[in-house]
């Protein structure tokens, strides 16, 4: 069957499914009534600020003024198409409830009353404060929390300053725990937006990866030409996913035990010598991986994750009839039960033993840049305690992406003084003790972006398609003012962000004409380009650093300490941690409790799209899903709207449909993130749907990457009259 938006919105039998789909049709006409089809208008290209995936632009400008957002057709890995967020963009522009000048607080925190200062007053402010602290206290007295696209220059800053206090969530919900994993094991690190080795693959494996949910134009565009071959998908997901409709194998894990199944499926594969006999010869701790795995026998593998040994077997034995043509996404969201770099590891050995292996082209893990991890909940701590005297929250809401906000709430309460640098007023914004408003991405410059994909690198620049409204400014201004203010204008020689780029492309042969000129996009061969490792992670100071490994064997071909694969890591073992994958059971649910699930609806990946009005025409709030086995005795009926009380007693804000479905387990519950915004001054996402992280108030920390697992959460159902 060939698969279009249409069919995959049918076959999906979810109304999550991607709303992902090229510039034509009527989505266009949903977008901007009256707006011609043709793209006659000038065209600026651009980058996508929706989400982290930062897909190729085109901003449109049509001759009735209208603009219209496509995706980038120069782009070999987008092609002309974005996501519903992407295209609901040109939004922003003109939201109401955007920021429009830098505001000081005049109320207590957390109520949201301000008064409006001039751009010197507030930046004067927000210096002098970050020198105070830094002469009378030392770098530990600052913090960053940062996410967005927006803080490349906010990052540098407090790199200069030598903060070790840099916590950037989206990375270390995803990219730190997958740059462990898999750096430990090859030396290398799979991007999961565009895995070169899935355009040849014949298999692919899904590990709770909501491909098509959590949308990323070039996944999803790599996963639909997959389907479309024909070839075969197994899905691993407690919940029958928008994948998990299409699998060929759907396993219906019990949640928690994904480690157990990897290292199940190694032992299949070993016990029954299913994998290249000339493996042996490149890889470390063949021997040590046969023990970690020898207790996970097909029986005892389906006693702890619930699925029927023979699945099991027919899953693994499908992805070794496909070898090396087996690829296993990476993952995005990782940090799920306090033990995921060992579950990433397991992954990557299973890739591994499979013949496969991460394109060679990939940069290589930086070993010697390795920092101790450093945990939201201990920096959160020191901020409420005073220890830290400024903290900037640059675009970053950690009372929707951290577990335990009402935490955060508290210490938040208590900071010595906080500033805030966003596009909309989030609920964080509250908190601050002044507000600077940015520029939307739409509106301004910003630094370089670059795009791994296979022999190539793409290089792009969000060129602005429309002035900055209100009193907003680009990063890059405010960062170079507020540094200036500090004693700090060395880190910032260029005059504006203009030159800033002038200078970064001039060191590439290049120039903004030029990229201009080119659509936007620069395609080079990585043969020219010096391969240079990934960037360190900068959240500890230098006293941090990990013990970096022995190379003196190196002597073969991958970039991790031995040359070989390392199913076991002597680096890890020598900085206390353990050497190879483990499985920890996870905490087991309370009597009358369900385990609490989430993950992203293709409309609202984020918060921070909450509030837009075409996005909530598509999905207005989220909702519980829910088995008919724990519906039924409860008497809860499809459509019936609940309120959840976690195990701690914290309670949703508001109430949420439940959706009764066989496509849950009846231990575990589900809802998708991005609803129940807690700021009152975006409108139209004011306490619209329920929060997830808002019913999270414990888990456990991973203690090699130092994030908090996610999953542990565990929540009952109060029905209305009940719930008071
Ligand atoms: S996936 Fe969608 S929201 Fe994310 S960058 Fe691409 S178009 Fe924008």
């Amino acid at each position: 069957m060939k698969l279009s938006r249409r069919t995959l919105l049918k076959a999906g039998s979810l109304s999550a499914l991607a709303l992902t789909f090229p510039q034509t049709g009527p989505a266009v006409a949903k977008a901007a009534p009256g707006m011609p089809a043709d793209r006659s208008g000038a065209q600026i290209p651009t980058i996508c600020g929706m989400c982290k995936a930062s897909c190729p632009m085109l901003a449109v400008r049509h001759r009735n003024g209208h603009l219209r957002l496509t995706g980038n057709p120069v782009s070999p890995i987008h092609g002309n198409t974005l996501c519903a967020r992407g295209m609901a963009a040109v939004q922003l522009l003109a939201d109401p409830d955007r920021l429009k000048y830098p505001l000081k607080r005049v109320g207590p925190r957390g109520k949201g009353v301000w008064k409006r200062i001039t751009w010197y007053e507030a930046l004067a402010e927000i210096s002098g404060r970050i020198k105070k602290a830094h002469a009378d206290f030392g770098p530990e007295s600052l913090a960053l929390l940062c996410g967005s696209s927006s803080a490349t220059f906010i990052r540098q800053l407090y790199e200069g300053l030598s903060s070790p206090h840099i916590y950037d969530a989206s990375r270390s919900h995803s990219a730190a725990i997958r740059e462990l994993g898999y750096g430990t094991v090859f030396g290398q690190v799979p991007d999961p937006a565009f895995v070169p080795e899935l355009d040849q693959a014949d298999c692919l494996l899904l590990m709770g990866c909501h491909v098509g949910e959590n949308n990323q134009v070039s996944q999803l565009k790599q996963v639909c030409d997959f389907l479309n071959r024909g070839s075969e998908l197994v899905v691993v997901d407690p919940r029958f996913s928008a994948m998990a409709a299409k699998a060929d194998h759907y396993l219906a894990i019990r949640p928690g035990t994904d480690t157990a199944l990897l290292l199940g499926w190694m032992h299949h594969i070993l016990a029954q010598g299913l994998y290249d006999p000339f493996l042996a010869a490149q890889v470390v701790g063949m021997e040590e991986l046969w023990e970690a795995v020898a207790p996970y026998t097909l029986t005892k593998t389906a006693e702890i994750t619930d699925i029927p040994a023979e699945k099991i077997r027919r899953a693994v034995e499908t992805m070794v009839a496909a070898a090396p043509r087996t690829v296993i996404m990476p993952g995005g969201h990782l940090s799920w039960y306090g033990t995921d770099v060992d579950r990433v590891r397991a992954q990557a050995i299973l890739t591994a033993l499979l013949g496969s292996r991460p394109s060679p082209s990939l940069p290589a893990f930086d070993f010697a840049g390795q920092r101790q991890p450093l945990s939201f909940a201990p920096l959160i701590n020191q901020i409420g305690s005073g220890k830290i005297k400024v903290t900037a929250l640059w675009g970053q809401n950690p009372l929707q992406a951290e577990m335990a906000p009402y935490k955060t709430m508290v210490a938040l309460k208590d900071a010595d003084f906080i500033f805030a640098c966003d596009v909309l007023p989030s609920e964080a914004t509250l908190y601050a003790d002044i507000i600077l408003p940015e520029a939307a991405f739409l509106e301004r410059l910003d630094a370089l972006h670059s795009w791994d994909i296979g022999e190539q690198t793409m290089t792009g620049c969000r060129f602005p398609v429309a002035a900055p409204g209100h009193e907003c400014r680009d990063p890059y201004e405010i960062v170079k003012n507020i540094a200036e203010g500090c004693g700090q204008g060395r880190l910032f020689a260029a005059r504006d962000i203009r030159h800033y780029l002038e200078m970064s492309l001039a060191e590439q042969g290049t120039s903004l004409a030029a990229l201009q000129k080119a659509g936007g996009l620069l395609l080079q061969n990585k043969e020219a380009k010096s391969r240079t490792p990934l960037e360190a992670d900068a959240a500890t100071g230098p006293e941090a650093v990990l013990v970096p490994p022995d190379t003196s064997a190196r002597g073969l071909t991958l970039p991790t300490p031995s040359g070989k694969i390392e199913f076991y890591s002597a680096w890890l073992a020598h900085n206390g941690f353990s050497p190879l994958p483990l499985y920890v059971a996870p905490d087991q649910a309370p009597e009358g409790y369900l385990r609490l699930l989430y993950g992203r609806c293709p409309a609202h990946s984020l918060t921070r799209t909450a509030g837009f009005t075409w996005l909530n025409h598509e999905v207005p709030e989220n909702e519980l899903w829910l088995a008919p086995s724990v519906a039924e005795p409860l008497g809860i009926v499809d459509g019936e709207e609940v309120r959840l009380e976690n195990r701690d007693g914290f309670r949703s804000l508001q109430r949420l449909k439940v959706k009764v479905t066989p496509g849950i387990r009846e231990d575990c519950c589900y809802m998708s993130h991005g609803f129940g915004n807690r700021s009152p001054f975006i409108q139209d996402a004011y306490l619209r749907g329920v929060s997830d992280s808002g019913l999270m108030s414990r888990g456990r920390v991973d203690p090699v990457s130092g994030t908090r697992g996610m999953r542990d959460s565990f929540v009952r159902l109060l029905r209305s009259g009940h719930d008071s």
